[in-house]
């Protein structure tokens, strides 16, 4: 687990020191995602789960995450914890040189047909714009820019189609890996919205744009709220995640992605764009109100998102 921190930073000081120029963090981090992975995992039925190990294996990152594991780990303990390692993959191939930014705007924008595919792992696009869907509100009445498409929405439909068929396990390793992460995202409020104003009239990109202070190290509203859950490795996650209220199985039992995002936009907008979070870029000082009630919030949807995507797998990944 220290080992999965010390490969981020060491990731983020190469990427420093290459002059390449840090971009908006648009992920839940490894924790937030791992812990929607686990508990997904838990619920799981013995042949959905053994199918998943199954198709992880076929990832190219697979003898990789093995590597990161301790080496006294049981079968079920390993495969559990590979397939937490495996939902934070689309953030980690960022990282890794032979994959490459599309699109424009950093990659954040997407450009032209290659934009959607679905070929599997021969794509080595980083495809930035499949990690969220804008949908963008004001408070200003600044007019509102079209939606992004391709987005987290579009492409969750095209995955879902392909582990529910009889496509091949290449591309159905591909699409359940991206599905495990996505999950994630789409629980996470300001992957959902863009805040329109004068100050930012295309969006502030989830947060992005807007300063903070006050909450350790995140100096923008959409890196506090990824990183909120905390930090560490699947042992960590794992004794977080067992603490966490088990969600309503009502609310569990919805499983369609544009929910999620309708969820998380209306959330973002009541709850998180609210003070000390005011109109404008900040910086703005977040005390321990928001912070508290953005951590339960946090906690709360991660939970959700666990149990939905173990049930979304269950009822789809043949
Ligand atoms: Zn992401």
């Amino acid at each position: 687990m220290r080992k999965n921190i010390f490969a981020s930073l060491l990731t983020a000081l190469t990427l420093a020191s290459s002059g390449l120029a840090p971009l908006p963090v648009l992920a839940w981090n490894d924790f937030g995602h791992m812990t929607v992975a686990y508990l997904a995992y838990k619920k799981l039925t013995p042949t959905v789960r053994a199918r998943a190990d199954k198709l992880l294996t076929l990832n190219p990152a697979y003898n990789a995450w093995l590597a990161q594991l301790p080496v006294n780990l049981s079968e079920a303990e390993r495969n559990t914890e590979i397939f937490m390692l495996a939902s934070t993959w689309p953030d980690t191939i960022k990282g890794d040189r032979s994959y490459f930014v599309d699109g424009s705007q950093h990659g954040f924008r997407p450009e032209g047909a290659g934009a959607s595919q679905n070929i599997g792992y021969d794509d080595h696009q980083l495809h930035k714009y499949w990690h969220f869907v804008d949908q963008p509100f004001s408070y200003d009445h600044s007019p509102l820019p079209d939606d992004i498409v391709p987005n987290a929405l579009t492409q969750m439909q095209s995955f879902d189609s392909v582990l529910a068929s009889d496509s091949a396990d290449e591309l159905k390793s591909f699409d359940l890996v991206w599905v495990l992460h996505m999950v994630g995202d789409l629980h996470q409020p300001l992957h959902c919205v863009t805040r329109v104003s004068r100050d930012h009239p295309n969006g502030d990109s989830g947060g992005n744009d807007v300063l903070i202070s006050g909450a350790g190290e995140s100096k923008n509203l959409h890196g506090f709220w990824d990183w909120i859950l905390g930090r560490g490795g699947p042992s960590d996650v794992i004794a977080f995640a067992d603490k966490l209220p088990e969600p309503s199985s009502k609310a569990a039992a919805k499983l369609d992605a544009k929910t999620w995002a309708d969820e998380g936009y209306k959330l973002a907008v009541k709850k998180v764009y609210v003070g000390p979070i005011k109109k404008g870029s900040g910086p703005f000082v977040l005390d321990e109100a928001y912070v508290s009630k953005a951590k339960a919030l946090a906690e709360q949807r991660a939970a959700l998102g666990g149990a939905r995507l173990g049930n979304l797998l269950n009822a789809e990944l043949k």
